[in-house]
């Protein structure tokens, strides 16, 4: 399931099995773990009313010119640790030193239905809010809660020069700083430097993320953007790696004053290769790797999946976001390699 950006020719991560291994019955899927749960959602009444038209997004203007930088958080409604971080800038009533400063809580219905009780039910409400950004689709006639929401707040959108989508994970992993295929997009990353793990990629099959619309994915755009995926869900430690990146992209932007903070410690640059997608319901992982593990051997054996197995295609291959329990159809994992000192911002 090779992408094609960047592995070897003909080194793919799915090889059909020698006999032997399908006598050999995969593991049985992990159960669920319970979920660290140290943060309860936060109460964004007063950002919901009219402040712009728009209901959960407040802008801020400077009168110095200066770009239109664009936060959003709650893209998926259960992942609520950038939305603490928004609540947290407003309270605080920050204000940007020069341009125009966006705050967007995107997916409200789905963060409404938020319960602890089953706290990964309400990552959407009728699809995947963050796969519908392409303007086909946004201009299509089809409706549901998730595309007549990402239509109400596209206006925004489509001012933005930068913008950071703030998400977290489900499985445990380093956080990390997606930046999606463009030059713009890695350049953005590697300088707000927090995390300093950057991971350029192309997305996934089943629909484009905001990162990856057309404002910001065309190679010539001047607009930037990139994904911050900020460490598990519900843990202090999220919210605290949001409210960092956040404010470091806010000074490198010069929204916020450039302060007294140390440079940003360099960037590990790596391109995602492959996307092994799960083929069967079997699909199974030989153990619970973790995210930004990095796999010393080529050809490590790290999952099953039906008759195949997957092996890492070459050394010190990264694992982006595992998912320790993919459906058929699901990616189960991103393979990622580091760029070369070439290609390397
Ligand atoms: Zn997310």
């Amino acid at each position: 399931m090779s992408c094609g950006t960047g592995s070897r020719p003909g080194a793919s991560p799915r090889v059909r099995a020698r006999p032997k291994f399908l006598e050999t019955l995969p593991p049985p899927p992990p159960a669920l773990p319970a979920f660290a749960q140290e943060i309860t959602p936060p109460d964004l009444s007063p950002w919901l009313t009219d402040h712009c038209g728009i209901p959960g997004v407040v802008h801020h203007e400077a009168p110095r010119p200066g770009p239109h930088v664009v936060l959003t958080a709650l893209v998926h409604g259960n992942e609520f640790a950038g939305a603490i971080v928004l609540d947290r800038l407003l309270r605080e009533r920050i204000r940007p030193n020069r341009g125009r400063l966006s705050l967007i809580f995107a997916n409200l219905e789905a963060f409404a239905r938020f319960t602890p009780d089953n706290p990964i039910a309400s990552r959407f409400v009728e699809e995947d809010m963050n796969r519908v950004w392409s303007r086909q689709i946004l201009s299509s006639p089809r409706h549901s809660v998730e595309l007549d929401r990402a239509r109400a707040i596209l206006p925004v959108i489509e001012t933005a020069d930068i913008l950071m989508d703030l998400h977290s994970m489900l499985w445990p992993g380093a956080p990390l700083i997606l930046a999606g295929a463009t030059e713009s997009g890695r350049r953005l990353s590697t300088m707000i430097g927090d995390p300093p793990l950057v991971v350029a990629d192309h997305g996934h099959k089943a629909g484009p993320r905001l990162i990856d619309y057309e404002r910001f994915a065309d190679p010539d755009s001047p607009y930037a953007a990139c994904l911050l995926e900020a460490g598990a869900h519900w843990t202090a430690n999220t919210v605290e790696t949001t409210d960092s990146a956040v404010r470091a992209l806010l000074r490198h932007c010069g929204l916020l004053p450039a302060g007294t903070t140390p440079p940003a410690t360099t960037c590990r640059q790596l391109m995602v290769t492959d996307i092994v997608t799960a083929h069967t319901p079997g699909f199974r992982f030989v153990r619970p790797f973790r995210g930004g593990e990095v796999i010393r051997r080529r050809g490590t054996l790290l999952a099953q999946d039906g008759p195949d197995e997957i092996r890492t295609p070459y050394p010190d291959c990264m694992l982006v976001m595992p998912n320790l329990r993919p459906s058929r159809g699901q990616t189960a994992v991103r393979l990622a390699r580091r760029l070369p000192a070439r290609s390397r911002i």
